[in-house]
């Protein structure tokens, strides 16, 4: 029988009763399962998060550094362990799992260290007059599948910071590595400030409607993010975004092929393509555009496409059944439009896994559909552009608004051209570097607010203003 994990509810790892299965993306077979929780499940870990908020939100910033430091010790003591496991329930190469395990006790690290002082605003003789922070109460955090564990930490440990408790919902995709975590911090963080629960897709809107919640901090797709923000609506929950994105890296002509070539692939190819803030379009300068996409396919073929739990492999399976044919349906369209293929598009549907070729395509124009939409897999279209007029005009013709990047020998250059990008992050010579410390956030419908830094920590709180009177005694 596959290994059973428990969710973290009031201090304790419990059971539901009812089991669902979770998959290796590599070989789809069950490798756990997990509790399926309900409304009555829900109402647990969320009346456990008020009873913990009374007294987590009067802790000292000493005291609440003192839980998110263990936390990020617990993650790092058992990185090997970690890291391992996620790639069996991810499919991400372990190489890339222990980036992405050691990166989630960094950022706990580093976000601990996060303070939000009072602004004092007027301090006379007249009166005090100071600005403050106050926690919102109870979250809820909803996460994707493609940064499991990256995105459970970004979302726990700046609530904790900010005097909040939390009930964090991972993906019914990828929640084994989580609830690993929960039964490794179970007995270090004060019970019910963190609960994590799992369930079915159906969980999320419970949460998001839930009337004992203050709080939603959801990553995810854009549809979903929408519906969380009209279940939120009902009682006007305060919502945190981080939404999908469609993000365009621009080449100018003066940049060298030989040394952009293979920063470009993983700027797309990284975690099999399932990234928000993967290079999803490519717009290379046609002066060097035949150079470069030659170089592109030549290192392409050194990555190996297989089971990321194998030395060597590259590009992993996609992370579940539904984005794999999401991925084979855009390729699909690609061929039935006749787009030209300079590497991959052939999909063998024979053996177990959901494994898709790293695919890159020869120009095809602006409305195709791999184009326009978020392919979130690893396939990625070239694209031709002669003026930095146009190529501004197709980078920014997006709903989406997430990252870019622009890549060019001249350093002045490329700020000019990201100053004109409609995206919360830009990148200039480089890709996928993000900061605990600088806000991370999507324009347009990427996203609403931001995560990360102060900005991030501050969306957990509402400002308070207090003013004494110092000159005026009504006895
Ligand atoms: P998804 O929206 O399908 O699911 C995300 C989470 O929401 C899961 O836990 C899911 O169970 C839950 N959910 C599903 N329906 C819900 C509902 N109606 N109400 C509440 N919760 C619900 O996204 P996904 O497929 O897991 O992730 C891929 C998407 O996430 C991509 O679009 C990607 O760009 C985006 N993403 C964005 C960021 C970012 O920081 N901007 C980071 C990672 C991923």
């Amino acid at each position: 029988m596959a290994a059973r994990y428990k969710n973290l509810i009031d201090g304790e790892m419990v059971e539901t009763g009812a089991w669902l299965d979770v998959l290796n993306p590599a070989n789809e077979q069950v490798i756990g399962q997990v509790p399926v929780c309900g409304p009555s499940e829900l109402d647990r870990a969320v009346a456990a998060a008020r009873r913990a908020f009374k007294s987590w939100k009067k802790t000292t910033f000493e005291e609440r550094q003192a839980t998110c430091l263990a936390i990020s010790k617990a993650i790092k003591d058992n990185a090997d362990e970690l890291f391992r496991l996620l790639t069996s329930e991810q499919g991400k190469p372990h190489e890339q799992a222990r980036y992405e395990i050691n990166g989630a006790a960094g950022l706990a690290a580093a976000q601990s260290g996060l303070k939000l002082e009072e602004e004092i605003i007027e301090d006379s003789d007249v009166r005090l007059h100071r600005s403050r922070r106050v926690p919102v109460g109870v979250v809820g955090g909803i996460v994707p599948w493609n940064f499991p564990v990256m995105m459970a930490i970004q979302k726990i440990v700046p609530a904790l910071m900010a005097g909040c408790t939390i009930v964090l919902k991972p993906s019914p995709f990828t929640p084994l590595t989580t609830l690993r975590i929960a039964e490794l911090i179970a007995g270090t963080v004060p019970p019910g400030t963190v609960n994590i629960i799992t369930g079915e897709d159906s969980l999320g809107p419970l949460i998001t409607s839930h009337p004992d919640i203050d709080k939603i901090t959801f990553t995810g797709s854009t549809a979903t993010g929408k519906k969380i923000m009209e279940g939120a609506s009902a009682d006007l929950k305060r919502i945190t975004l981080e939404l999908g994105g469609n993000d365009a890296s621009i080449v100018l002509p003066d940049a060298d092929p030989k040394k952009v070539a293979e920063q470009l692939f993983w700027s797309s190819f990284s975690n099999a393509g399932q990234i928000c803030v993967a290079a999803k379009r490519i717009y290379i300068h046609e002066d060097i555009y035949d150079e470069l996409s030659q170089a592109i396919v030549d290192y392409a073929r050194s990555v190996k496409v297989g089971d990321g739990s194998q030395q060597g492999t590259g590009v992993g399976p996609i992370q579940n059944k539904k984005q794999f044919e999401r991925v084979c349906e855009l390729i699909q369209d690609a061929r039935d439009n006749g787009y030209k293929f300079l590497l991959g598009g052939d999909v063998d549907p024979s053996g177990s896994g959901y494994y898709v070729p790293i695919t890159i395509l020869d120009n095809p124009p602006e409305d195709a559909r791999i184009v326009a939409e978020e392919q979130f897999g690893p396939v990625m279209p070239l694209m031709k552009f002669s003026s930095e007029d146009e190529v501004i005009n197709r980078a920014n013709n997006s709903d989406y608004g997430l990252a870019g990047a622009v890549w060019t020998g001249n350093p002045d250059k490329g700020v000019e051209i990201a100053e004109q990008l409609e995206t919360g992050t830009v990148w200039i010579n480089e890709y996928l570097h993000l900061s605990p410390m600088a806000p991370f956030g999507g324009h347009k419908q990427s996203g609403f607010g931001a995560e990360y830094g102060l900005e991030g920590l501050k969306e957990f709180t509402y400002p308070q203003v207090i003013t004494l009177k110092r000159d005026f005694t009504p006895a």
